[in-house]
């Protein structure tokens, strides 16, 4: 097995690893690391959590030793390394893995984003910073204001470039580039390589060396699980399968930012401490729902795929994708948020008939089937309440019935609609506007639905039942 020291690193930088307990370098760092030593360009098919921040970081480092000094003056410490990445999260975290790398290195670094007082930034900006991570927006206000100059960067990383793209950061990284010295080394890392990726990396690389890690591949750490559910009970599945795992700091994500504030209220509502962070949302919420996360005291952060962009979090063991992404390709980044380093991690999908194809998309993607496994007494072609989950009956009226809910049309199963009256389940809205109570073991489900099914997930469904609607 290869070591870092093999790599061709320093010893100020091998301290530093040794130190963080990287013991032995990631495949993506075991290639990159060498070529980027020798200052070639480099793209990089790799997702976040394959080690890919060190892989280019380090090298970077490394290739700015001759000019770490200690002096006090900013003319001593011009910005020569950019780091470009789509959101505040991952710069933050790119930032401070930086920081750990040149621990033993008089190099300095910063990250700058927007969202915040461009005003902290300016004076630090003033004492000289040799490594500069920065978001593409924040990063021409800088050069707008005239408080940092690029004349001297000689390093260029995008990093998540397809995020970049995504989020509309195409003109601004035009405008970044043409502000380089033309001779400087590049490293560009993308997750997915859709046309307008390698266009663009056509224009900013030179001869690049092409090195793919796991591309499309979902971590062998990460457990996938497929539950289908009809789409009306994805809710209270999420809340059965959190109370009765006793899941602890679950990232749950949603499709639409109405979703996801929409399912963070109603699992408050339900006992369990959620919070929401999509687009809409300050900086200053996004900060403070994150930290709780990452502390602990969140226990369900739900959020949209890019507001979710970047966040690292240390062994976070459960990500729940509340609502299939209809792009497969977000279903890597997604579930790429748990099972990294080594640390294992389970990636829970709840599968409502009309996502079906969108599954078969990420199948065909990841090249693995994935097996659908049942949660007794949330057979997918059931919406609604079972009996066994016993709340009080609900007189309902019809005329608040169809008030609340005017378009609905749920086939209700067979075997539900001969039962008597009386005994027929509690309603949905029953159930979520009363706290959660564990359910007792299903009375009678039925035996195939407690094993994994081999059946494709879209013959589960077993009646048939309207798409749900897509909230905007
Ligand atoms: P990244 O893909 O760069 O976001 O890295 C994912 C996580 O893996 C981060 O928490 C890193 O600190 C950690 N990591 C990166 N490289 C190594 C390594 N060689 N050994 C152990 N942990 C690592």
């Amino acid at each position: 097995m290869t070591t870092f020291a093999e790599l061709g690193l320093a010893p100020d930088i091998l301290r530093a690893l040794d130190e963080m307990g990287y013991a032995t370098p990631t495949p993506i760092q075991e290639q990159v690391i060498p070529l980027a030593l020798q200052g070639g360009d480099i793209l990089g098919a790799a997702q976040t959590g394959t080690g890919k921040t060190a892989a280019f970081a380090l090298p970077l480092l490394q290739r700015l030793l001759p000019f770490a000094n200690t002096g006090t003056s900013p003319a001593k410490h011009p910005i020569r390394a950019l780091i470009l990445t789509p959101t505040r999260e991952l710069a933050i975290q790119v930032e401070e893995s930086v920081k750990a790398y040149c621990k033993h290195i008089p190099l300095r670094s910063l990250v700058v984003y927007g969202g915040v007082s461009i005003n902290t930034q300016i004076p630090i900006l003033k004492t000289g910073v040799e490594i500069l991570v920065a978001t593409p927006g924040r990063l021409l206000d800088h050069v707008q204001n005239k408080t940092l100059m690029l004349n001297q960067v000689n390093t260029l990383v995008l990093d998540e470039a397809d995020r970049m793209l995504d989020m509309g950061f195409m003109p601004d990284l035009k405008r970044i580039v043409a502000l380089l010295p033309a001779q400087r080394v590049n490293m560009m890392f993308s997750a997915t390589f859709p046309e307008e990726i390698r266009k663009l990396a056509d224009t900013i690389l030179n001869q690049p060396t092409f090195i793919e890690v796991a591309r499309n591949a979902t971590a062998v750490t990460v457990t996938q699980v497929v539950h289908p559910v009809h789409h009306e009970r994805k809710r209270q599945l999420l809340t059965h399968l959190i109370k009765t795992r006793d899941l602890k700091q679950v990232l749950v994500f949603t499709g639409t930012k109405l979703g996801c504030n929409r399912l963070a209220n109603e699992l408050n509502k339900l006992g369990l401490h959620a919070d929401a962070i999509h687009g809409d949302k300050t900086q200053q919420e996004r900060i403070k729902a994150l930290d709780a996360f990452k502390a602990g005291t969140l226990r369900v952060l739900v959020a949209t795929d890019v507001a979710a962009r970047g966040i690292d979090i240390e062994a976070l063991p459960f990500v729940v994708n509340y609502d299939l992404p209809h792009n497969a390709e977000d279903y890597v980044h997604r579930i790429g948020r748990t099972g990294r380093a080594g640390i294992k991690g389970e990636a829970i999908s709840l599968v409502s008939e009309s996502e079906t194809r969108y599954l078969k998309d990420i199948e065909k993607l990841i090249g693995t089937a994935l097996e659908p496994t049942i949660v007794p007494g949330f057979e997918p072609g059931v919406a609604d309440v079972p009996a066994y989950e016993s709340r009080p009956p609900r007189t309902e009226r019809p005329a608040e019935r169809s008030a609340e809910r005017p378009v609905e049309r749920v086939v209700t199963p067979a075997i539900e609609r001969s039962a008597p009256r009386g005994q027929r389940p509690a309603s949905r809205d029953a159930l979520f506007d009363s706290p959660y109570v564990p359910s007792a073991a299903p009375a009678a489900a039925p035996a195939a639905s407690r094993q994994p099914s081999r059946k494709p997930v879209a013959a589960l469904f077993r009646s048939p039942v309207k798409p749900e609607s897509t909230e905007q």
